[in-house]
């Protein structure tokens, strides 16, 4: 209800749960950070402009958001 949440960038969980493209188990991911792009490399790759990175709890790799099942 409140004005100032709208200025807030997106809001994401720590955690979030789904399957590893890395190692192929249904894994827990932890929040690793957020890749930007420039609005005009996001749109010529056809990527969105904020990517969050996660880090699998099994291997440990970094998987982007869109990577997870
Ligand atoms: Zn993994």
């Amino acid at each position: 209800m409140s004005d100032t949440t709208r200025n807030l960038p997106p809001v994401h969980p720590p955690t979030r749960k789904g399957i590893c493209p890395s190692c192929g188990r249904r894994s827990r991911f932890r929040f690793e950070g957020e890749q930007r792009w420039p609005r005009h490399i996001a749109e010529k790759a056809g990527l969105p402009m904020i990517i969050l990175l996660w880090s699998c709890g099994y291997c440990h790799s970094t998987v982007s958001d869109n990577e997870i099942v």
